[in-house]
């Protein structure tokens, strides 16, 4: 029987871990589509091509050879037989991600490719993005927002707001980065028939539980 669980929601809000978490308790495979972007965006950056150029970066997309775990038991991600699941988290990928996200084309890829890996998981699986419950998966059998305040999320990451100016650096480029997200797919606001989840003030075993119980 098929049970997609698509899960969106901004940065910081414990969307990977919480999903992950979700994936494990109800057996599920387990997809992270964000990697799928920090992935394209690593080769875009490793190639030379130009951010700013759409042509070139909804090419890289379609040459894009990507091995990304659908294990909530795993973690790895390999572009070109290069494992690149460390790298894609440096904060040169997270700051260029957005520029490859809003192109169009690349997205287009990238959403068909979502959508294969869904079917070859036979809808079994728990996905979790910006767009996942309103446009990968519109029909999931659940569909999550998942988020918290500003100061939660920006807790979470370990920035304590007030305190040093790298602190204020950091905080200005998490708001910097969903700014620039929402120009394309709005995750901001749970569309129809999408539950919201408000983490703010629960813990991670909490959030969990909410979330199992949705
Ligand atoms: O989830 P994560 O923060 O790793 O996502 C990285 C980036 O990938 C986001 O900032 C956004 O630009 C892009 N993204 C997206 N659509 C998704 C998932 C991620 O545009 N479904």
């Amino acid at each position: 029987k098929s049970l997609v669980v698509a899960i969106d929601g901004p940065s910081g809000s414990g969307k990977s871990s919480v999903s992950k978490e979700v994936a494990r308790r109800l057996k599920l495979a387990y997809l992270d589509t964000g990697a799928m972007y920090r992935a394209l965006t690593w080769l875009c950056l490793d190639s030379g091509t130009d951010l700013d150029d759409g042509a070139a970066v909804e090419a890289a997309a379609e040459n894009l050879v990507l091995e990304i775990s659908t294990s909530p038991l795993e973690d790895y991600v390999r572009v070109g037989g290069t494992d690149v699941t460390l790298a894609i988290r440096e904060p040169a990928i997270s700051a260029a991600v957005s520029a490859v996200a809003t192109t169009l084309g690349a997205r287009t890829e990238l959403i068909r490719r979502q959508r294969e890996l869904i079917k070859k998981h036979h809808h079994r699986m728990v996905v979790e993005g910006r767009d996942i419950t309103t446009v990968v998966a519109p029909h999931a059998e659940v569909r999550m927002l998942l988020t918290a305040s500003a100061e939660a999320r920006l807790r979470r990451r370990g920035i304590q707001l007030g305190g040093s100016q790298n602190a204020e650096q950091l905080a200005a480029q998490v708001t910097l980065r969903d700014a620039k997200d929402s120009t394309v797919v709005n995750f901001t606001r749970a569309a129809d028939g999408v539950v919201t989840l408000d983490s703010s003030e629960l813990d991670f075993a909490q959030t969990v539980d909410a979330a199992l119980g949705i």
